[in-house]
């Protein structure tokens, strides 16, 4: 068992304003690359922003 679970998220976009689900598939990807902090946009604007 895994020692952290996760669980999709509602979140707030910083750029947009939208409400946006960060999965926790995307949660799981996120910890192998080793980002800790939830994102603060939502995919588009991330993807705007060249951040994606
Ligand atoms: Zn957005």
């Amino acid at each position: 068992m895994p020692a952290t679970r996760h669980f999709d998220v509602e979140l707030n976009c910083n750029h947009c304003g939208e409400h946006f689900v960060y999965s926790a598939g995307e949660q799981e990807l996120q910890t192998i690359r080793g980002v800790a902090a939830e994102p603060r946009e939502c995919p588009p604007c991330r993807r705007l922003l060249g951040r994606a």
